[in-house]
């Protein structure tokens, strides 16, 4: 069973979840399987060593829970991308469009500067406005973009092109 295979038949449909309309790809099946979690872990981490990444960006919520290991696989530091209001030092911000209205991420601006080559993780590719904000934040904070390394891209919602300008170049894998 290739590692594609195996990672796919751990990701659940959910129909109408979290509004009517929306099929959500549910990841939890993938996290209680700690063969299909060890082989995400090491894919993504082997994605960071192959692009030259010295730090791993997580994205709130969901990206923490692959960028957290992937960090520790790859022996490199996690650095959290937070929704606005959650991180207790100095932070920089960047809003980006959401379908009704904005939000708005956050990272303690400490946590990156210029010698820093960034690999953004997150579970899900979906119009890919929370990653390209995230990106804005890594290059406005001084550092550089590794790449970002997603387990599943939803190629309907056309994230890849929306994130096209932000990446400037840089590689995105999805799983
Ligand atoms: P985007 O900003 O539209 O690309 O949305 C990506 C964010 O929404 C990611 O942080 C994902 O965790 C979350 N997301 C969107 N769709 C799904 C889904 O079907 N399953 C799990 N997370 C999703």
């Amino acid at each position: 069973e290739s590692t594609r295979e195996l990672l796919l038949s751990r990701i659940r449909d959910v129909a109408d979840y979290p509004k009517p309309g929306v099929m959500f790809k549910d990841i939890t099946p993938l996290l209680a399987d700690p063969v299909a979690f060890t082989a995400l872990t090491d894919a993504l981490a082997e994605l960071c060593v192959r692009h030259g990444a010295t730090k791993i960006v997580g994205l709130e919520a969901r990206g923490f829970i692959l960028a957290a290991p992937v960090a520790v696989r790859a022996g490199l530091g996690f650095i959290p991308v937070r929704k606005a209001g959650k991180l207790p030092g100095a932070t920089l911000g960047q809003a980006y469009e959401l379908e009704y209205g904005t939000a708005e991420i956050e990272v303690h601006a400490e946590d990156l500067s210029a010698d820093d080559r960034v690999m953004v993780i997150d579970d899900v590719l979906a119009t890919g406005g929370t990653a390209g904000a995230s990106l804005e934040l890594i290059r406005r904070a001084g550092a550089s973009v590794a790449g970002v390394s997603v387990l599943m891209e939803l190629g309907f919602l056309a994230g890849r092109e929306a994130l096209a300008p932000h990446l400037r170049g840089a590689p995105l894998e999805a799983l």
